[in-house]
């Protein structure tokens, strides 16, 4: 399948596969466990939507539940702040979780596992430094050094430990090693470091602990412990996949199974959470919620409906290799469900004013207008009409290129919804530019056709300048410059668009003024717009969700190429 040019990947087949193959063989009794988990370290992007619909949409298909579990092993950078935006999101984008768990609520359990593998000979106290720790972690080619410390007696251990989690040494000084393999050829089986000291306050925990989990090993266990059946993550982790499975047959628990496809990767913007939190913190963008970002709270700001974005993690699939999808295919989605849903007004972002020289002063007539062709239910609504309008500014030129059929000196067009006009005269002020466009109206041709059967071609739309409201337009571009795709290393700022945000004044149809922030429209012939929750009852403020694909812009285009 081909969307705007962009081939569509094949549906999502590999995991249901796997897990019927385990349905079939009675693994796991039949029964399917996942779980969506997200460390409350940030807000959650459109990569995360991806997850939370391949974790519960199996859930729903297979007759299983889906759990959110935060993953709450990092207390320097959690915050409840992020554990309510990210229960918020996934409610917002149709999802409801069968439990809530977070890792925190298992410390003691992992605790206790951990002390279980010292008694083993299995794990060991180790007092290098995180640097000596990197430094003796050999090379791809070469093996590791073993620690110092990787043979001390399984009492001190058991001693040490304990007095790790009783507070008596510093940050930094001790961590807790799995004693496997300083050979192995794989980096995460070189003594992986399951605990470090950090006296830290916890968001949910306090000051309860002064050690806390890698991730490595809360991960699986924390997945053990929920019984969690197929447990899927992206592909960096397959490298991690011998460890996770060391740990649960090592403590002989409940051993899920691992399963890695591919994250999300968008042409022109940044999905990480990290980088989003450094567009925040240093005021690049207005917050989290600031609709140029690529979080799903952004989105639904901007105008992006849950539909649109689940719609669009349909189409993308689920795959073994990573690669990367167009922009343009999301914006494909969501359009391609606003079209559905979204009521149709008539706005003018770029007011030219337009005064109908035979139309009798001070006259209003309602015309009948139909709020969304695509849906008969959603009736019709009337629109005033009077002698002084606005038309969009792009719908005029005095000298009209090839191909140019909307207004222009001479020339007659047709009004949505209203009546056919012919343009007579302009006036301009002195820079010579145009201020005012003066025309005739054939008061025959309401409702927009002539009797006389003459054709127009081009429809334009308008609001009635009395009757009109005054809206801030908010305009968006890509955050990030077209062309410019910043490296991991750099400082990706460089490469921010300063007309990323372009606020400008409209005149929006009188229905339109009062609208519930959230509301979605079509503005008809420009785009997709969503009321801010920053307008206020004088002042709308609106958002361009997405645009309408232009035409004419098409054909500007091409000519100018010639
Ligand atoms: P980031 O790199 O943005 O910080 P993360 O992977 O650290 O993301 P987590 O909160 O750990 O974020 O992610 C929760 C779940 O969402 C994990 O299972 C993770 O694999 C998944 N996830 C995160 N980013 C993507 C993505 N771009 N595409 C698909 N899944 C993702
Ligand atoms: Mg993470």
């Amino acid at each position: 399948m081909s969307i705007d040019g962009v081939e569509s990947p094949r549906p999502p087949s590999f995991i249901r596969d796997l897990i019927e193959a385990d349905n079939a063989s009675g693994r796991f009794g039949g029964t399917v466990q996942t779980r969506f988990p997200p460390e409350p370290n940030g807000y959650l992007h459109i990569g995360h939507a991806k997850s939370i619909c391949i974790n519960f949409g199996l859930a729903k298909k297979f007759g299983g539940k889906c759990n959110l579990r935060f993953d709450d092993t990092n207390p320097t950078k959690e915050d409840v702040e992020y554990v309510n935006s990210i229960m918020e999101d996934v409610r917002w984008l149709g999802f409801e979780w069968d439990a809530m768990f977070y890792a925190s609520d298992y410390f003691e359990q992992l605790y206790q596992w951990a002390v279980e593998l010292i008694k083993q000979g299995k794990a060991y106290v180790c007092d290098l430094t995180a640097e000596q720790v990197r430094a003796t972690r050999g090379t791809p080619t070469e093996p590791g050094q073993e620690s110092p410390y990787r043979n001390r007696s399984i009492e001190e251990n058991l001693d040490l430990f304990t007095r790790m989690r009783a507070g008596e040494f510093p940050d930094g000084s001790r961590t807790l090693r799995t004693k496997i393999d300083m050979a192995s050829s794989n980096f995460n089986m070189r003594d992986p470091v399951m605990y470090r000291i950090l006296h830290s306050e916890h968001h949910r925990t306090g000051d309860a602990w002064c050690i806390y989990p890698m991730y490595d090993y809360a991960h699986g266990q924390s997945d053990s412990i929920e019984g969690i059946t197929h447990s899927i993550c992206t592909l960096e982790f397959e490298d991690h996949r011998p460890l996770y499975d060391w740990y649960c047959d090592n403590l002989g628990i409940h051993h899920p199974q691992q399963i890695e496809f591919d994250r999300l990767n968008l042409t022109k913007v940044q999905l990480s959470k990290r980088k989003l939190l450094t567009l925040v913190q240093r005021g690049l963008v207005s917050g989290w919620d600031d609709p140029r970002v690529p979080t799903l709270s952004g989105m639904r700001r901007r105008g992006y409906t849950a539909d649109g974005i689940r719609n669009f993690c349909g189409m993308i699939g689920v795959s073994k290799t990573s690669g990367i999808i167009e922009y343009n295919l999301l914006e494909h989605a969501v359009r391609d469900d606003l079209n559905k849903r979204s009521l149709r007004i008539m706005a003018v972002i770029d007011p030219l004013k337009v005064v109908i020289d035979n139309y009798p002063d001070g006259q209003t007539e309602q015309m009948e207008a139909v709020n969304n062709p695509e849906d008969a239910a959603a009736g019709s609504r009337t629109v005033p009409f009077s002698k002084v309008l606005y038309i969009e500014r792009d719908d005029f030129r005095e000298d009209p290129p090839k191909q140019y059929y909307r207004l222009s000196p001479g020339r007659e067009v047709r009004l949505r919804y209203g009546f056919f006009i012919t343009c007579t005269g302009v006036v301009k002020n002195e820079q010579g530019e145009v201020t005012e466009v003066h025309c005739t109206y054939d008061p025959a041709t309401r409702g927009g056709n002539a009797p006389d059967g003459r054709k127009v071609k081009s429809t334009i739309h308008w609001v009635s300048a009395a009757h009109a409201v005054d809206a801030e337009v908010r305009l968006y571009d890509h955050l990030f410059q077209p062309g410019v795709e910043p490296k991991e290393e750099e400082d990706f700022t460089v490469a921010l668009n300063p007309a990323s945000l372009v606020s400008v004044n409209g005149k929006v149809e009188p229905s339109a003024a009062g609208a519930a922030a959230g509301t979605n429209f079509q503005f008809e012939r420009v785009g997709y717009f969503c009321v801010d929750p920053d307008s206020t009852p004088g002042r709308p403020v609106f958002n361009r969700t997405v645009q309408l694909k232009d035409t004419w812009a098409k054909i500007e285009k091409s000519q100018q190429k010639k």
